[in-house]
C-alpha cells in the first residue's frame, strides 16, 4: 500500500461513539452537517462494559448497555452519520481547518469543528475474578448499580470523596456498607470523613486490600478475599457486590497542552455550554465532567455540543 497519506475533509468530526458522541451525531446530522464519527477502541462507549441499565428514560423495563448503544448508532446512522473505526492518536488544533491522525497514521483527517466525546475509564483494581464479575455484583459506579442491592450486604473499595459519596449513597439501598482502604485514615474531605462516620450503616476495613473477588462458579459476586497489610492476615468478607471508588480518569492525554484541562484531565468548558478553549472545539460527556458522570448527561452535553458547534459554523459562514 502506498505510504502516502490521504486526506479526508468533514466540516465535523465527533471523537467517541458512547452516548455523549453519538447524540451529538444524531443532532449533528439532522442538522445536515454529515458528521463523521471516530468510534474508538471501546465501540459504544462504558455502557457497552455493563448489563442492566436501569435509569435512563424511556426504557420503563430496563434495557442491556450494549443494546442500548446499538439503539444509539442506528439512530445516528438512520441521519446518515458515517462512521470510520480506530482510535485517533494525535491533534493538531493550532489552525483551521482542524488536523487529526488515526492510529495507523496512514490516514489523516480535517474538520472545521471538532467535537470532543472521549469519555472516561473507571479505575479498576485489575484482578482477573474483578473482570469477570463486572455487573454480576462489580461495579463502578453506586448511582447506576446501587438499587440492585437492596437489604444486601455491599463494598466499596477507596478512601477519597467519591468512596464517601458512593458509600453513602448505597446506604439507602444495602443493609450494611463496608468500606474497605488501604490505609489507616481516609484521604476524603473532612465533611465527607464526618458523614460517612456518623452513618450507622457504614463500617471501615482499615490497611486492606482486596485480594479476589468471590462468586458461586463465576454467577455472583459472593464476597472478597482481603488482606490486612500490616498483618498480612487473609480474611473473608461475605457481600452481594463490590463498588470500585479508586477513580476515574478522563480520556484525555491526546488533548493535553492543546485544550485547557483541569488538574485531573478533565476538559474545561466554558460554564452553560461545550466551548473549549479553542475556537471550534467543543466538549461533552464524561471526558468534560467530573461531577454527574451518567449516560443521560453525557446525551444531554452531547446535544449541546451539536448545537454550539452548528451555530458556530453557522456564524462564521455568515461572516
Ligand atoms: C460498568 C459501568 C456501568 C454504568 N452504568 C450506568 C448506568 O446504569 N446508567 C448511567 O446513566 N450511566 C452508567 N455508567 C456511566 C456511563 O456509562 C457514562 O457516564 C457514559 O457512558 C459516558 O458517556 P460518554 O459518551 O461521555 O463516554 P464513554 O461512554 O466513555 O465513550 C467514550 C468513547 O470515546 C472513544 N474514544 C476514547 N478515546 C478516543 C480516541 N483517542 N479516539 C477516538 N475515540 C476515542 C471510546 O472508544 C468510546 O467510544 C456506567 C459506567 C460503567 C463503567
Amino acid at each position: 500500500m502506498s505510504e502516502k497519506r490521504q486526506q479526508d475533509h468533514h466540516r465535523v468530526i465527533i471523537l467517541g461513539s458512547g452516548p455523549a458522541g453519538l447524540t451529538a451525531a444524531i443532532y449533528a446530522a439532522r442538522a445536515d452537517l454529515h458528521p463523521l464519527v471516530v468510534s474508538g477502541n471501546e465501540p459504544g462507549g462504558q455502557l457497552t462494559l455493563t448489563t442492566e441499565v436501569d435509569n435512563y428514560p424511556g426504557y420503563p423495563e430496563g434495557i442491556q448497555g450494549p443494546e442500548m448503544m446499538e439503539q444509539f448508532r442506528a439512530q445516528a446512522e438512520r441521519f446518515n452519520t458515517e462512521f470510520r473505526t480506530g482510535q485517533v492518536e494525535s491533534v493538531e488544533l493550532s489552525g483551521r481547518p482542524f488536523h487529526l491522525w488515526l492510529e495507523s497514521q496512514s490516514r489523516e483527517l480535517s474538520c472545521d469543528a471538532l467535537i470532543v466525546a472521549t469519555g472516561a475509564s473507571a479505575r479498576w483494581l485489575g484482578l482477573e475474578s474483578e473482570t469477570a464479575l463486572r455487573g454480576r455484583g462489580v461495579s463502578a459506579c453506586a448511582t447506576c448499580d446501587g438499587f440492585f442491592f437492596r437489604e444486601r450486604e455491599v463494598a466499596v473499595v477507596g478512601g477519597g470523596d467519591t468512596a464517601m459519596e458512593e458509600a453513602l449513597f448505597l446506604t439507602k439501598f444495602a443493609s450494611k456498607v463496608h468500606v474497605i482502604h488501604r490505609r489507616d485514615e481516609l484521604r476524603a474531605s473532612q465533611f465527607m470523613q464526618q458523614r460517612a462516620f456518623g452513618n450507622e450503616k457504614i463500617s471501615f476495613i482499615w490497611d486492606s486490600v482486596v485480594g479476589e473477588v468471590l462468586s458461586a462458579e463465576g454467577d455472583a459476586v459472593t464476597g472478597l478475599q482481603l488482606r490486612n497489610l500490616k498483618s498480612g492476615a487473609c480474611s473473608e468478607l461475605s457481600v452481594g457486590g463490590v463498588f470500585m471508588a479508586i477513580g476515574h480518569k478522563p480520556n484525555t492525554d491526546l488533548f493535553r497542552e492543546k485544550l485547557e484541562l483541569d488538574d485531573m484531565g478533565y476538559i474545561e468548558v466554558r460554564a452553560g455550554s461545550t466551548y473549549t478553549s479553542v475556537e471550534g472545539v467543543f466538549a461533552c460527556g464524561d471526558a468534560a465532567d467530573n461531577n454527574y458522570r451518567q449516560a443521560v448527561t453525557a446525551a444531554g452535553t452531547g446535544c449541546m455540543a451539536a448545537i454550539d458547534a452548528e451555530r458556530w459554523l453557522t456564524e462564521r459562514e455568515d461572516e
